[in-house]
């Protein structure tokens, strides 16, 4: 018997393992149908396209969905795939905390906060529309993988790529904080600053993309990879005992997580496994980077797009592709959103970690903060039962902490010098 040694993509390391079929899609605006494939806008009206699901298909009920594994899969009749999905199969199924010290704080009857600092394997919650995204692209034959990133999906697709043996390609903008390009190079992706702020970087992906054939999560593989975002919905229903909560805050940068939280809680109630209202639901952006945030508050038709100035960098999307979506499902929802400075969102930062033990990054202190603007303009209501959504782990952005804590001292090994610090009756 002789071996030859072939370099093949994952996708055909394990030739009999099944592949997931993505489904096929449709467009939001027009309808037209489209075969699956990497394409996410409408070839008649260049509307967003969707995937199609099967109306008919058998759902199941909760007791069968609490008895599966713990990850994003166990709702997978609502993700876009026929057949078991083969890759990331063991993201998502975060935390759900109880923060009765926020709620006081916020003037509400009750807080969680949805813990996707903790996200596996990569810190933040991009990791479930990876997930997502990564069967698609190996359902559809698509052997190369990539994206442009803001820095937490740059971290999700070279994690999940690497473990899948997939070749990624991921762009950035150049000056992004230190720990989301250690986050992203170390799993050796090929990784390339772009110099240009994230709309460039995504200007640039959108070419690469039509050019080279390759699966971009968040630009030619959008329609698979934003329903991800969905199950952070159905997480919160499942968790909190199948119900809705009346409220919900949630950062936005394309707007893509806000809209599918919608879509998940309208899903649900659908589908009978919850009986409440939809919750009123609040964005939340940087004051530096609130393209979403203006138009929800002046109306009209389109985003207008900004050049962003924010630490948020997470967060700092001047032209959000689900910009317009996410107004209206906000104004739909009888919900609002807030714009929140710097200081605000780092003071949120510390108010989270000192309430509630999380640490989350810049786009979980403009969550936390946007919520305390709400309840200081009276948005919130005394009975409301509020869901944060808390994206990302503060240990990827501990710049924005400088200053801002007290310093550390630094003492002998001695309680003379102890006691010199802090007197004696410690
Ligand atoms: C990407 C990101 C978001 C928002 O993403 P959308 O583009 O609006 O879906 C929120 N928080 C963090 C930490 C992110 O990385
Ligand atoms: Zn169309």
């Amino acid at each position: 018997m002789t071996t030859v040694a072939v370099p093949a993509p994952a996708a055909d390391a394990r030739p009999h393992a099944p592949r997931p079929t993505p489904l096929p899609l449709a467009c939001r605006l027009c309808g037209a149908p489209h075969a699956p494939g990497p394409i996410a806008t409408c070839e008649e009206c260049l509307g967003p396209l969707e995937p199609v699901y099967d109306p008919g298909r058998r759902l199941p009920d909760a007791e069968t969905i609490a008895a599966r594994e713990h990850s994003l899969w166990r709702y997978r009749e609502w993700l876009p795939f026929e057949g078991a999905p083969a890759l990331s199969l063991d993201s998502g199924f975060t935390p759900l905390l109880d923060a009765p010290a926020l709620a006081r704080r916020l003037g509400v009857a009750r807080v969680w906060v949805k813990n996707d600092a903790v996200s596996h394997p990569s810190l933040s919650f991009k990791d479930r529309v990876v997930a997502s995204a990564l069967n698609a692209a190996l359902g559809l034959g698509l052997d190369t993988v990539g994206c442009a990133s803001t820095g937490n999906l740059a971290n999700a697709v070279a994690a999940q790529a690497a473990r899948a043996g997939l070749p990624a390609w991921i762009f950035i903008p150049h000056d992004l904080e230190l720990a989301k390009v250690v986050g992203t190079a170390v799993y050796q992706p090929h990784l390339v600053r772009v110099r240009g702020n994230y709309d460039d970087v995504n200007r640039l992906c959108s070419q690469v993309a039509d050019r080279y054939g390759w699966g971009l999560v968040n630009i030619n593989l959008r329609a698979y990879y934003g329903e991800g975002s969905k199950t952070m919905a159905f997480e919160i229903a499942e968790q909190l005992g199948w119900r809705l909560p009346t409220a919900v805050v949630a950062p936005m940068a394309g707007g893509s997580l806000l809209t599918k939280l919608e879509k998940g809680f309208r899903e649900f109630a659908e589908a009978g496994l919850v009986a409440d209202a939809a919750p009123r639901l609040y964005g939340a952006q940087a004051a530096g980077c609130a393209p979403i945030v203006n138009l929800v508050e002046q109306g009209g038709e389109h985003i207008a797009p900004v050049v962003p100035r924010t630490i948020a960098r997470s967060l700092a999307i001047g032209n959000p592709a689900d910009g317009r979506v996410a107004a209206a499902a906000i104004s739909a929802s009888g919900g609002s959103a807030a714009a929140v400075s710097e200081t605000a969102l780092v003071d949120g930062i510390r108010l989270l970690a000192e309430t509630t033990g999380v640490f989350t990054e810049t786009a979980g202190g403009v969550t936390v903060a946007a919520a305390l603007a709400l309840a200081e303009r009276g948005t919130l209501r005394p009975d409301d039962e509020l869901v944060l959504c808390i994206t990302g782990n503060g240990l990827k952005t501990v710049e924005a902490l400088q200053g801002a804590l007290p310093d550390v001292p630094t003492i002998a090994p001695r309680i003379r010098e102890l006691e010199a610090l802090y007197g004696r009756d410690l």
